[in-house]
């Protein structure tokens, strides 16, 4: 008697600590972009949001509201009118896997998003949390004076060059363009336009 229930408790173990093929699997593709003519390309959209296991349209959704930018979804494809970067877009990613996919009780990726009183809800399947999807940062960010606003004028330091050669700034979650600038050099800018996280500058010094 003792034996066969030490089995099937071993066996009941060995079921839960199973790993399962969606954790076994879950490993973002990075995010294949590349420019084509006055759009960007994310070639493989329909497979980080099946890997994600989201829905198409509510992927789509962020990338356009963190972009600032029109697009649509064509077969596998994403296509977002004007040119970003291919960090721009993986962080984007990135950030939207730690707000609608990661359970923060376990650090599971198998949850499911679902609508509770018209409150956006995580729910894991792992380990049967939930809880209510993060807020934007945007919209918690406590020192408003941090905020970048269109006409201010500040000194930055590009950190790094784009693809393109201008100079790149982050702020929190802003990235930040100047032109003729190289990393390291503090110039004077004016924000002349903010598109979703994309600051455009010019500068004044
Ligand atoms: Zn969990």
């Amino acid at each position: 008697m003792t034996r066969s229930y030490e089995d099937l408790l071993k066996k009941a173990y060995t079921n839960i600590t199973e790993p399962t093929e969606a954790e076994e699997r879950f490993i973002v593709p990075t995010a294949r972009v590349f420019i084509e003519g006055k759009t960007t390309v994310l070639e493989n959209f329909a497979d980080i949001a099946s890997t994600l296991r989201r829905d198409q349209d509510h992927l789509m959704k962020h990338l356009l509201g963190e972009l600032g930018t029109a697009g649509k979804i064509e077969g596998a494809r994403a296509v977002f009118s004007g040119k970003f970067e291919q960090e721009q877009i993986s962080s984007i990613i990135r950030s939207y896997v730690e707000d609608y996919v990661i359970c923060s009780e376990c650090g599971k990726p198998d949850t499911r998003l679902v609508k509770t009183d018209r409150i956006l809800m995580l729910r894991c399947d792992a380990c049967g949390g939930h809880r209510p999807v993060r807020k934007r940062r945007a919209t918690v960010d406590p020192s408003a004076a941090s905020k970048p606003t269109e006409g201010a004028i500040m000194d930055v330091t590009p950190q790094f060059l784009s693809k393109r050669g201008d100079g790149v700034v982050k702020i929190d979650r802003y990235t930040m363009y100047v032109a003729n600038a190289k990393p390291g050099q503090t110039v004077k800018i004016r924000i002349t336009r903010i598109a979703g996280t994309i600051i455009f500058t010019e500068r004044v010094d």
